[in-house]
């Protein structure tokens, strides 16, 4: 099972992720969470990618595109992955392909969470004060939304164009929202 979970940030992905993953047994794999796991070890991927972060920019596709290769090339995601932001640009989306291709196998689903804007902005004021992130001042996120629009909303088309789009509604309890990915992903056959 290869699979993308979608959505602005701030929508839930990374909780949803975590459960979808855990349903078909492969990693979730993160590229927001590799990024902060390198800026805390001070590596200097890490040292590079903290300037864009912290400025609600995207670290350059060149960075990322190596990273999400060297990823998914680890023992555990032969049988498939689900990548939580990653694609977010069309450079990411072409190079994904060529990942893919290139092993033989195909994307299963892009699941989109669908969320409320206000709602959203007042997560990530909260996560931001539970967690600490450097990346999560006001500012900073109202720039995340603005990138998060103009580079990566625009993908959405291109996976719906492929048939390849899960709509799920992402207000609500968490557990909800995982119920209404799962009724969605049923009707898509495992590879
Ligand atoms: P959120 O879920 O809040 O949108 P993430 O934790 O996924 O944020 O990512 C945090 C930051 O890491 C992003 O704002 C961006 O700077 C960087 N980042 C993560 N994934 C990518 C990506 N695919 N391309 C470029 N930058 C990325």
């Amino acid at each position: 099972m290869r699979l993308i979970i979608m959505g602005p940030p701030g929508a839930g992905k990374g909780t949803q992720a975590r459960f979808i993953a855990e349903h078909f047994k492969i990693p979730a794999i993160s590229t927001g969470d590799i990024f902060r796991a390198n800026v805390s070890r001070g590596t200097p991927l890490g040292v590079e990618a903290k300037r864009y972060m912290d400025a609600g920019e995207y670290v350059p596709d060149k960075v990322t595109n190596l990273m999400v290769r060297h990823r998914i090339d680890e023992p555990d995601a032969t049988n498939g992955f689900l990548l939580d932001g990653y694609p977010r640009t069309l450079a990411q989306v072409e190079e994904l392909d060529g990942m893919i291709k290139f092993t033989g196998h195909r994307l299963d689903a892009v699941v989109v969470l669908t969320v409320d804007r206000d709602e959203i902005v007042k997560r990530l004021i909260q996560r931001a004060q539970v967690e600490g992130r450097t990346d999560d001042t006001e500012d900073v996120i109202r720039r995340r939304q603005e990138v998060y629009a103009e580079e990566t909303e625009p993908l959405i088309e291109i996976y719906r164009s492929r048939d390849l789009l899960v709509e799920a509604d992402g207000m609500g309890e968490v557990h909800d929202v995982t119920q209404r990915i799962f009724d969605a992903l049923d009707v898509i056959p495992e590879s």
